[in-house]
C-alpha cells in the first residue's frame, strides 16, 4: 500500500483544493449534496475491482458471492427507503447515473419512435425527457423516440395539467414522464395517471431531485400512481453518483416489466455494474431508512422556504412565489441583472449557484434566473437562521453585480476579480501547506 500523496501528488493536490473549496464555500447547487464519509468509504472501496455482469444469482463471471450479497442488500434497502412492498415493486440498482437510468427505462417501456411527453427543458424538465430544439434532436430520448414537450402555465408557472391532457388527446403518447430539474412545486400524480390511462400510456416519474424528500414522505408519493420511478442517488438522497429504476411487478398489461427493465439496463444499455457505487448507494440508503432522515428532509424544505421568504422580503421575484421542496427558482430579470452575472460574482466569493432559465427566457447561455437548493447546506447542519444570513449574502451579490455591471471594463471590476481570485489561490495553497 502506498498513499495517493506518494503515488500521485498532482492528483492529490487537486483533490485537496477541491476539499478546501467544498469546506469553505457555500454550496447551493440544487442537484448536489454532501455525501457522508461512510458512503464515500464504501464508494472508494475494493468493490471497484469486480466484474459482475448480470443480476444476483445469475452472473456472467465467477467470484460474485459478496457482490451478490451487496446488491441484494442494496435492493432491499431501496424498497425499504421508499416504503415499497416487494410483491408490488422491484428495483434495479445498477444504472451508472440518472441519465442512463432514464434511457434504460425508456428502452424498457416503449419501442423506438414511439411517442413520449415530458416537461420541456425551458420549463424545468430534464434533457433526458425528450429534449430537442428546432435545429437539432439533442438527446437520445429525442433521437430514438418521438417527443412532444408539455409546459408550465404562463402566469402561475405551475404544471399546466389541463394543457397536457389536451395535447395528449391529439398526440396520443405511449409514455408520459413527470419530474423535473427546476420545478419548485410538488406534482399531482393522480391527475397525470388519469391522462395516461385515457391513452393506455405508461406513467414514469423521474424523482432525481426530490427522492430524499419523497423517501421521507414529505412530498406526494409517485409510487401510488406511476408504473416506473427513476431517480439519481446523489441529490436530496445524499448518496454517491448513480441511478435507480423502480418498476411495478404486478401490472396486468405489462407482466414482464421486471424482465424488460433489468434487460434494458444490462445488456441493452450498460455493461458491468459499478459495485463500489452500489456499496455507496446501500450505505446512503441505510441513512435514508434511519429515523433521523425525516428530520433532515423536513429541515431541507424549511430552509428552502426560509431562503425563499428572505429573498421575497428583499424585493425579489421567485418563480411560483415560493417552494414546496428543496429548490428555489429566482427570477432576476426584474432586478435588472442576468443569472450568469450573479453566478460569476457568487463564484468569486465562494457561493456556488447555477444560472437557470426562468419562464419566458430566450437564452439558455445568458438566462435571467438562478436555481438554488438547500440539500448541501442542510447536510452541514445549517438551519433557518443560517439561511437568512445566506439570503443576505445573495442579496449583496446581486447588488455588487449591479454596481459592477455599470462599471463594466472599469478598474473597479478588474480589481474585484483580481482580489477575489487571489483570495481563492491563497486559500487553496493554505490547505496544501496545512496537509504537508
Ligand atoms: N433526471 C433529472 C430530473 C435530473 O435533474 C438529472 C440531473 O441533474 C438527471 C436525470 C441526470 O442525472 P445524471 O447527471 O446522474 O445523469
Amino acid at each position: 500500500y502506498k498513499p495517493l500523496s506518494e503515488v500521485d501528488p498532482e492528483v492529490k493536490n487537486i483533490i485537496d483544493k477541491e476539499v478546501w473549496r467544498q469546506y469553505t464555500g457555500l454550496e447551493l447547487i440544487a442537484s448536489e449534496n454532501l455525501t457522508s464519509q461512510a458512503t464515500m468509504e464504501a464508494n472508494g472501496s475494493i468493490m471497484t475491482n469486480k466484474y459482475s455482469e448480470g443480476l444476483p444469482g445469475a452472473r456472467y463471471y465467477g467470484g460474485n458471492e459478496y457482490v451478490d450479497e451487496l446488491e441484494n442488500l442494496c435492493r432491499k434497502r431501496a424498497l425499504e427507503a421508499f416504503h415499497l412492498d416487494s410483491a408490488k415493486w422491484g428495483v434495479n440498482v445498477q444504472p451508472y447515473s440518472g441519465s442512463t437510468a432514464n434511457f434504460a427505462a425508456l428502452t424498457a417501456l416503449i419501442q423506438p419512435q414511439d411517442r413520449l411527453m415530458g416537461l420541456g427543458l425551458p420549463d424545468g424538465g430534464h434533457l433526458t425527457h425528450g429534449y430537442y430544439t428546432a435545429k437539432k434532436k439533442i438527446t437520445a430520448s429525442a433521437i430514438y423516440f418521438q417527443s412532444l414537450p408539455y409546459a408550465i402555465d404562463a402566469s402561475s408557472h405551475l404544471i399546466d395539467y389541463a394543457g397536457l391532457a389536451k395535447q395528449a388527446r391529439i398526440y396520443k403518447p405511449r409514455l408520459i414522464i413527470c419530474g423535473a430539474s427546476a420545478y419548485p412545486r410538488d406534482w399531482d400524480y393522480k391527475e397525470l395517471r388519469k391522462t395516461a390511462d385515457e391513452h393506455g400510456a405508461f406513467l414514469m416519474a423521474d424523482i432525481a431531485h426530490t427522492s430524499g424528500l419523497v423517501a421521507a414522505q414529505e412530498l406526494n408519493d409517485p409510487f401510488e400512481y406511476c408504473d416506473v420511478v427513476t431517480t439519481t442517488t446523489h441529490k436530496t438522497l445524499r448518496g454517491p453518483r448513480a441511478g435507480l429504476i423502480f418498476f411495478r411487478k404486478d401490472l396486468e398489461h405489462a407482466k414482464d416489466l421486471e424482465k424488460r427493465v433489468n434487460e434494458a439496463v444490462f445488456p441493452s444499455t450498460q455493461g458491468g455494474p459499478h459495485n463500489n457505487t452500489i456499496a455507496g448507494i446501500a450505505t446512503a440508503l441505510k441513512q435514508a431508512c434511519s429515523p433521523t432522515w425525516k428530520a433532515y428532509a423536513k429541515q431541507v424544505i424549511t430552509n428552502a422556504q426560509t431562503l425563499a421568504a428572505e429573498l421575497v422580503a428583499n424585493g425579489y421575484k421567485l418563480q411560483t412565489n415560493g417552494t414546496d421542496n428543496h429548490l428555489v427558482l429566482w427570477d432576476l430579470r426584474p432586478a435588472g441583472v442576468t443569472g450568469s452575472k450573479v453566478e460569476k460574482i457568487c463564484d468569486l466569493v465562494h457561493i456556488t449557484i447555477n444560472k437557470n432559465a426562468v419562464s419566458g427566457d430566450t437564452s439558455a447561455q445568458v438566462p435571467g434566473g438562478i436555481r438554488l437548493g438547500t440539500s448541501a447546506l442542510t447536510s452541514r447542519n445549517m438551519k433557518e437562521e443560517d439561511h437568512k444570513v445566506v439570503a443576505g449574502f445573495l442579496h449583496r451579490a446581486v447588488q455588487l453585480a449591479l454596481v459592477l455591471q455599470k462599471e463594466a471594463g472599469s478598474k473597479l471590476l478588474k480589481d474585484f476579480v483580481r482580489v477575489a481570485t487571489e483570495g481563492q489561490t491563497e486559500g487553496a495553497k493554505g490547505v496544501i501547506a496545512l496537509r504537508k
